[in-house]
């Protein structure tokens, strides 16, 4: 990948999608898995035929859409045929995303891997949106009218706020308001500019890592 690519992540309700969003605001690319992942099994894409051919037309609704539910839980009690689900979709969802970030004219691009670890070779430094677990469950519970132990289960399959904090390059810390989010966001667009090579750094604003 020849552009900087910037890897986003963070737990659950940290705050990822509001970050991207301002650096979308400023004309970035945004590469997001969880979009990807909904693209490729649209109507008429190839996935969609492969797992329909595979699982039947069972997974399917009425209006042609996959039934995300009807595969949920046949995949959740059955490894092999979860294994086989991310045989075809996580390779088309990989495919979406290298066309995205070769398609992108921004000076750098964010590369959202919102699941798993959030590692992957073509990112060149990781940005870690960090907020307290307390934090996470009041703005998610908020958002989604979820009980907290449903948001603390998913938190439970996610890594710890330690192992992200390790990778970080960069780190975003969301607990104040939505303009401090904001601001954080414009020093490090800055700072990507530059490690990009689109503007030219000065001695006091040039901070490689
Ligand atoms: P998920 O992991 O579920 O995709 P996320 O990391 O993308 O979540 P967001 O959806 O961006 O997180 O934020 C979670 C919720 O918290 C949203 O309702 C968002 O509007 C709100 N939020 C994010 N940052 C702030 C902030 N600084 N102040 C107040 N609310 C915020």
């Amino acid at each position: 990948m020849k552009q900087l690519i910037i890897g986003l992540t963070g737990g659950i309700g940290s705050g990822k999608t509001a970050v991207s969003d301002l650096f979308a605001a400023r004309g970035i690319t945004i590469a997001d898995a969880d979009v990807a992942s909904r693209e490729v099994v649209q109507p008429g894409m190839p996935a969609l035929g492969k797992i329909v051919a595979h699982f039947g037309e069972q997974i399917l609704l009425p209006d042609g859409s996959m039934d995300r539910a009807a595969l949920r839980s046949i995949v959740f009690s059955d490894p092999a045929e979860r294994k086989f689900l991310e045989s075809v979709t996580v390779p088309a969802i990989m495919n979406r995303l290298q066309e995205i970030l070769e398609n992108s004219t921004s000076p750098y691009a964010i590369l959202m891997l919102s699941s798993g670890s959030g590692q992957h070779p073509w990112i060149r430094r990781h940005l870690v949106v960090d907020v307290s677990e307390a934090t996470q469950l009041a703005r998610v519970t908020a958002r989604d009218q979820n009980e907290e132990a449903q948001v603390r289960a998913i938190m439970a399959t996610q890594p710890t706020r330690q192992q992200r904090l390790d990778y970080a390059d960069d780190v975003i810390t969301n607990e104040g308001t939505l303009a401090a989010l904001e601001q954080q966001v414009d020093q490090l667009h800055n700072k990507y500019l530059i490690l990009s090579g689109s503007v030219s750094s000065t001695p006091e604003s040039s901070e490689e890592r």
